[in-house]
């Protein structure tokens, strides 16, 4: 079956999997609502992501809040776009993809590293998990924080400092979800997962290849690690900006 056809079947069983009447109304005065459920069905449940609460939360985050105004228009292509700083909001494939794999429920404390416009955050946050994010840059966790608060994810908490460290004081998570590229998995990351955690991580290198992984701490905190697919990401950085 050729890919065209493949997403054309995709986008039917949708429709028939989820009817009208389940899916979120449109926000009230929300201009790109229908942007939003487009770029959902052809991007996403055609591509493979099929839990329901990522669906639900990809659905519903006004994702064009999330990039600078110059940006609006193309806030729901199948790409990433930059949000200052050198730094990218990632493509909404691969966040639907990140959160699909931890697996999310109500209640579960998430930590991500890498807050950048707070995109990924409150698509956990719609999830019902519990957030915890920290951002490198001064100014986009103060300016991730304000959005966050605005548009109604105030349970979300930002930090401004060096992932590599994770949240020592909110820690064990439930899971984590690493959103820039590192060289290695960072020891401090594994310590503060969870027995029976999860955590997503891109690692490889900086121009070269870069693989997300799936780390999984089974009960006794014993980790295994599985590559999932190839991705590109900006580098985790070290030092506070
Ligand atoms: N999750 C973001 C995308 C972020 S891009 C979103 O939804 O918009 C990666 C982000 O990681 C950038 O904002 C970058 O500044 C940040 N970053 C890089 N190194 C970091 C580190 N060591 N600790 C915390 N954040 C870091």
């Amino acid at each position: 079956m050729n890919r065209t056809l493949g997403c054309a079947l995709g986008i039917l069983l949708l429709a028939e999997a989820v009817p009208g009447n389940l899916r979120p109304a449109p926000r009230q005065g929300d201009p790109r609502a229908r942007e939003r459920l487009e770029m959902v069905e052809k991007q996403i449940a055609a591509q493979g992501i099929s839990d329901t609460a990522t669906l639900r939360a990809m659905r519903t985050v006004p994702r064009h809040e999330f990039v600078p105004e110059r940006y609006r228009d193309r806030a729901y292509g199948d790409h990433p776009l930059p949000i200052g700083y050198g730094q990218t909001i990632s493509q909404p494939y691969i966040v639907a993809y990140m959160t699909e794999m931890i697996r999310p429920r109500p209640g579960m404390k998430v930590l991500e590293v890498g807050t950048g416009s707070g995109y990924q955050a409150a698509i956990l946050a719609e999830t019902g998990c519990e957030v915890y994010t920290i951002e490198i840059f001064r100014a986009l966790a103060t300016a991730a924080q304000e959005r966050l608060r605005r548009l109604g994810y105030q349970s979300v908490r930002v930090r401004h400092g060096d992932g590599h460290f994770g949240w020592p004081e909110e820690a064990p998570f439930d899971a984590i979800v690493v959103t820039a590229a590192a060289g290695y998995i960072p020891p401090d990351l594994i310590d503060q997962l969870k027995p029976g955690g999860r955590m997503v991580i891109p690692v490889g290198s900086v121009y070269g290849v870069q693989n997300l992984i799936l780390v999984e701490k089974d009960p006794d905190g014993k980790t295994r690690t599985r590559n999932l697919l190839p991705v590109r990401f900006v580098p985790l950085l070290s030092g506070l900006r």
